[in-house]
């Protein structure tokens, strides 16, 4: 395994990813996020979570009994949501990631592989009635979270 190759690019698109997110935050936000984060976990999904939470919403994280183990469920509301990395799922057009230079054929059919099962599980989910959405780690910005939220509140169904 060329683990010293592979490991570099997960960890670099990570690193882009993330602060490419923040990037686009007010300094509200990012502060708010910031305070709470140190030394905790700062992927793309906690950022979600926790501007959420800081709203007031409560959710379930994983389910297993759902099609591709939604990251946060909204269970009365029949919300599914996902946190998508931009590299590991194949954000088409994105600016965050570049296939990598090197085992290309490997990383192609392992993102399209991802990409794919992605599709199919968000057809199924809706399909069974759930409202899904796709928030991408490249798009976390204060407009992309609130309109998260709002789409949330909205479609209140209890
Ligand atoms: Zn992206």
């Amino acid at each position: 395994m060329t683990t010293v190759s592979q490991s570099l690019v997960v960890d670099l698109t990570t690193k882009r990813v993330f602060y490419c997110g923040m990037d686009f935050m007010s300094k509200e936000t990012r502060s708010r996020v910031m305070s709470r984060i140190r030394g905790r976990d700062t992927k793309p999904e906690m950022i979600v979570r926790r501007y959420l939470h800081s709203r007031g919403l409560r959710y379930s994280l994983h389910v297993r009994k759902l099609p591709g183990r939604p990251d946060l469920v909204f269970r009365s509301r029949k919300i599914a949501i996902f946190v998508h990395g931009c590299f590991w799922h194949g954000h088409e057009g994105c600016q965050s990631w570049k296939m990598p230079q090197s085992r290309t054929d490997y990383w192609q059919d392992k993102i399209m592989g991802n990409h794919k099962r992605d599709t199919k599980t968000i057809r199924q989910l809706r399909k069974d009635g759930w409202l899904v959405r796709v928030i991408w780690a490249c798009q976390l910005s204060d407009r992309r979270l609130e309109r998260l939220y709002q789409t949330i509140v909205g479609t209140d169904k209890a």
